[in-house]
């Protein structure tokens, strides 16, 4: 006999297109009912800041009781945009909105992962190699990322920086947060063997293959992490469309896997790398270029319409990249995303108290 407690269905949603429909229970997201029901939508920080789960609602209304949407404009909520990870529905509904089909069939699962290889990147970011205690069945794609699972029901999310079949281990690229439980914990006390509980795989940031539009992935910082798996995979594949990789950081020493990013341009054609230093000291300024990445990538690419382009890092560059790329022509279908906010708990607790913040 299962112990499970049956979810009480509420209302039902329906998606526009597909016509595939599921049910919501109450007090429950419209992403978490579809992620549920097993259908795969967009989505990224699972905290209403980042916009990668917006939909447009056909019929129906929602309601916000967690996080304030706040990846949406007033003009986008007025024209009917919705942020399902965060909408609630008030009755049935019908949203439009496109699925992820490369990741529908793909299994979540929670699993024991041992601590192989642990080696600092550079000053702040730490490279960890978790080895799955049973590899059978798993498996992601390029771009996904993966849940630390830790105590209290609390999870900390990281993506997998190596393409599946490169290696046994899932590689992670940890940049230590100032004040941070989790990251505080790799750098500080963290043992090589120590054994980790994580869920994956997770997220839609995944290629969409087919197509010969050229590509242009952009990373912020640890931002390069999928990036890379990314780049892997496309290599791997022999693709043949050109890949144009901008990689932004502070200062030369925070670029911590150039080599590899200059072999790629050396071994391949189609590969151009273009590393972006925001504080660029005046000795760097000689060698790179300075700037925010996202406006190199425009003063290279005022049209961004023919593109493709994958983006990940922090939040500030995800909403820039937003804003100013699809203003420079690209088709926001074609803009895919992972922006790299705190867990939805520490979020909420930060909005939180910033509502309750004076004036
Ligand atoms: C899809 C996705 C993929 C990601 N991939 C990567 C990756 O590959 N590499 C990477 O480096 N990062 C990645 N991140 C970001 C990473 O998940 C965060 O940096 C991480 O969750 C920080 O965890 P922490 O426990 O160290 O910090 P937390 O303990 O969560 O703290 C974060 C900050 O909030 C403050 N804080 C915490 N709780 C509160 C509170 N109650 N009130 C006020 N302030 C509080 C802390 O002081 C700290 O400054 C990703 C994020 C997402 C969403």
């Amino acid at each position: 006999m299962s112990s499970e407690i049956p979810m009480i269905a509420e209302h039902q949603v329906q998606l526009a297109g597909s016509g595939k429909s599921f049910d919501v229970g109450p007090g429950e997201t419209i992403l978490a009912a579809a992620r549920r029901a097993g259908l795969a939508l967009p989505y990224s920080c699972l905290s209403g800041s980042c916009g990668s789960c917006k939909g447009r609602l056909v019929n129906g209304e929602v309601a916000y009781p967690y996080n304030p949407p706040s990846a949406l404009t007033e003009a986008e909520r007025a024209q009917g945009q919705v942020l399902l990870c965060q909408a609630v529905a008030t009755g049935d509904l019908t949203i439009a909105i496109r699925e992820v089909e490369a990741v529908a069939g793909i299994p979540i699962r929670q699993l024991a992962v041992k601590v192989a290889a642990k080696h600092r990147l550079c000053d702040d970011v730490m490279e960890l190699k978790l080895l799955p205690a049973r590899r059978e069945g798993f498996n992601y794609l390029p771009g996904q990322y993966l849940d630390i699972l830790l105590p209290e029901g609390k999870r900390r999310a990281f993506s997998i920086a190596n393409a599946p079949h490169h290696g046994d281990t899932l590689d992670l690229h940890i940049r230590r947060v100032s004040g941070g439980g989790f990251t505080q914990f790799v750098f500080d006390e963290l043992r090589l063997g120590q054994v980790l509980r994580i869920e994956a795989p997770l997220g839609t940031f995944v290629p969409r293959e087919g197509g010969d539009r050229p590509i242009l992935l952009m990373a912020g910082g640890t931002g390069f992490a999928p990036i890379k798996a990314i780049v892997e995979h496309l290599i791997d594949r022999h693709t043949h469309r050109a890949l144009h990789v901008y990689w932004g950081a502070r200062h030369v020493e925070d670029l911590y896997l150039e080599s590899l990013c200059r072999q790629w341009q050396d071994n391949h054609s189609n590969v151009r790398y273009t590393p972006v230093l925001s504080e660029a000291s005046p000795l760097e300024r000689n060698q790179y270029r300075s700037g925010p990445v996202h406006e190199a990538v425009l003063k290279d690419f005022p049209d961004l319409s023919r593109f493709d382009v994958y983006m990940s890092g922090p939040p500030p560059m995800i909403e820039a990249g937003r804003r100013d790329f699809v203003a420079a022509g690209l088709p926001d279908d074609r803009l895919y995303y992972d922006s790299f906010d705190y867990a939805p708990d520490v979020l909420a607790a930060l909005i939180r108290a910033r509502s309750a913040a004076p004036g």
